[in-house]
Formats: C-alpha cells, structure tokens, sequence
C-alpha cells in the first residue's frame, strides 16, 4: 500500500480487531538484524519475530529454499509424501536424539497435540491429572490456556479444559503434595519465556525427576521458545541434564515462516492410530524448506559465534547492571534469550529504546526480554550497549 505511516496506523486501527499493542513503526523492509521503517529510520532488532528469526531477516539462504520450493510446490496436503517434510525430521530427530516428530504450524498447536498425547497415553493408565506451573505460557488456544494462569488472557472466555492443576513454578513442596499416581503429565518451560526468562531451579528439576520415577508420568518440555539454539543448545532443558518424554517446538524452527512440531521418544511413538491427530498446513512445504535452511545455516557452523556472542552480550549486560543498580536488578537466560529485571515497568524501557532505534520487549511487567537474532555481530552488541544507556538514563 502506498500510503503514508500516519494514514496506516488508522486504517490499522479500522480494519484490524485491536488485540495488539503495536509500536509506532511501520515497516518498509528488514534485513539481517535491522528493520526499517516507511520513514527511513533504522531500528537494531532485539526481538526477532519474537524468538523467531534466528537468522535474522530476509537470510539469502532461506530465501533460496523458499524460492526453490515455491517453483516446485507450495501446498499438496499431507496425503502425500514430501521429501523436505522427511529431510528436516530426520535432521532434527538426529539432532535431538529423539524418535518422531508431528509437524505444526504453531507453538499453541504443538502444546495441543502434546495435550492430547498426555491424555491419551494417561487415560490408557487411568492418570487423569495434567499439571502445569505459574508463570507459563503455552498458547492462546483452549487447551494451552487451561494449562496457564493469568488471569487477563482467560477473562469471561471460560470453562476450560478440566482435571488440570496449576503449581508454583519452582515450589519443591507443591511438587511433592500434588504430584501421585493420578498424574498423567507435566508441562514445564525451563526458562520461561513471557513468564519473565525465569528459569526452572536444580532442586525442582530434580524433585521432578525423582517423583516421574515414583509415580511414571510424561513430562513436556515446552521449547517453543527457548528452543533451536536460541539458549547455545538444541533445547533450553539440555543446560539440566534431563530428558524429557515430550518436547514441543515452534518459533525459531521455520526459519520465518509458521511451522511447530512435536518430539516424542520411541515409548509414544505408537500413541495415535492413523487418523486421531491432523492438521492441514502443518509440515507445509515452503515452511519446512525454511526450516532444513535454517538448521543447516546454525548447525554446526553457527554454534561458535552463538557462544561467542553470549558471552559478549552477557558482559554488557552485568555491566549495564552494575552501572545502573537501581534501576536494573538482575540479569537472567541463557545464551540469547536474556532477560533484565528492571525496579519500575518495563514498556518504559522499551519504549526509550525505540527511540534510540532498539527493539526489544517488555514481559511480566518488570522485565526488558532480549531475544535477538543469533546472527547478531559483536558491532551490534556494542550499539545495544550504548543505546541501552542512553535509554536507561533517560527513564
Ligand atoms: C510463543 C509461545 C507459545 C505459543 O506459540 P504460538 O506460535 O504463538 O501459538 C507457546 N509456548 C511458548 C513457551 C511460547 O513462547
């Protein structure tokens, strides 16, 4: 549309059910790790699609993949076989040491399916419990949000799913008084993303292991965020040592384009007869050609510049905190999915950044989330460093 930004943002605001806070930019075009905007300006992307583009923008070799694929196919259904449907479940099950995937367009959808595999295997065992903890976030659909507790996004839109209790995250006693033989499943982010990059404690991890040995139930790691690398691993729970029956995926996976999955291990690979479980775009073609892109660009060449980089960002950001500790209280993540705890609400932060030309995110209130692209370069840390500054002195 050739319309000018001020014109945009009504018509937006028109047409568009107003369910998102959008920021004043409107965008031209982006490119590797900076967006640009219909007046020119140039903004440093610390958000990336919201952990999504883990190449950055417009990467010349998705782009390649999706043109490849489009020529050949875009959509055929999943009656068909489809060789990148197979090419990147073989290269992310060998990745992960994990036995099948089923493929999903979203993070919500990925969790539902998990949902029903939780069932599913616990109702053939007479479990009827599902757990989940504070603090997490699963999706906007109705199973993943029965598995969630804030209040603002369940608002006059219930009843929700049943037989699913909600513990404190990293509350070791309400582990051990609600977990039993009724449990059918756990789902648990280890690093929260929205819930503020908290991240799961050693000792709850571990009172979660001990009790899946007591009283055997799955136990979902929710990596739709945190995962593919995004944390310097394959999955965030790899920094625990564990391993978890069920992982779910989203996000980062299609390179940019929606695409999700499940990952059982081979004791549920037999869960669902032909026929229980669908979708019709998921694993589509043009996605999982992004997707096969995307791996191949990060694993292994990319894994050294991730590490690197962290440890680079890690730096400015406890300096940062030492220079403001009043107004930054802690530093926490892993890897490039960072959060600042900040003493006042966070949209302010943000809203200072972007006129520095930064782009981040505020969650759970207080906390400035910092998940930019991995391909981000020891320049644009450095350019983070100093805008974050100027932001935080003018806040
Ligand atoms: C974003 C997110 C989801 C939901 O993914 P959608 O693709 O938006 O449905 C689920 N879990 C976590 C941890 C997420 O960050």
């Amino acid at each position: 549309m050739k319309l000018d930004t001020a014109s945009l943002v009504e018509l937006e605001q028109k047409y568009i059910l107003q369910t998102y806070k959008r920021y004043p930019i409107v965008v031209d075009y982006a490119q590797g790790s900076r967006i640009f905007d219909k007046n020119g300006n140039e903004y440093l992307d610390f958000l990336a699609g919201i952990a999504v583009n883990l190449l950055g923008h417009s990467h010349p070799k998705i782009i390649q993949a999706v043109e490849n694929q489009i020529r050949r196919y875009m959509h055929l259904s999943n009656y068909f076989y489809q060789d990148v449907q197979i090419e990147l479940a073989e290269k992310i099950l060998t990745l992960s040491g994990y036995s099948k995937i089923f493929y999903t367009n979203s993070g919500a959808e990925a969790n539902e399916g998990a949902l029903k595999i939780v069932r599913r295997w616990g109702n053939q065992r007479n479990k009827k419990t599902v757990v989940a903890f504070t603090g997490g976030f699963h999706g906007r659909t109705y199973g993943a949000l029965s598995l969630m507790d804030k209040p603002h996004y369940k608002e006059l839109m219930g009843p929700f799913l049943d037989g699913i209790k909600i513990l404190t995250f990293n509350d070791v006693d309400a582990l051990k008084s609600i977990l039993s033989h009724d449990t059918a499943g756990v789902f648990i982010e280890f690093i929260q993303g929205e819930g503020g990059i908290s991240e799961a404690q050693e000792q709850f991890v571990q009172e979660l292991w001990d009790l899946k040995k007591k009283y055997n139930f799955l136990i979902v790691a929710d990596e739709v965020q945190s995962g593919i690398f995004r944390t310097g691993k394959l999955f965030a729970f790899q920094h625990w040592d564990v391993s978890p029956d069920i992982i779910t995926i989203a996000k980062g996976f299609g390179g940019g384009l929606p695409l999700g999955g499940i990952l059982v291990k081979s004791e549920l690979e037999n869960i669902f007869e032909k026929g229980m479980h669908g979708t019709t775009f998921g694993g589509n073609a043009v996605s999982c050609a992004a997707g096969i892109a995307n791996l191949n660009v990060i694993y292994p060449d990319l894994l050294d510049h991730i590490n690197f980089i962290s440890d680079y960002l890690d730096g400015i950001l406890q300096r940062i905190k030492q220079e403001f500790p009043e107004k930054v209280l802690e530093v926490r993540g892993r890897g490039l999915m960072r959060g600042l705890v900040l003493s006042f609400e966070a949209i302010r932060l943000v809203e200072k950044l972007i006129d520095e030309r930064i782009i981040t995110n505020a969650t759970a209130k207080n906390v400035l989330r910092l998940v930019p692209p991995l391909i981000i370069s020891k320049d644009d840390v450095d350019l983070f460093y100093i805008g974050l500054k100027n932001a935080l002195q003018k806040v």
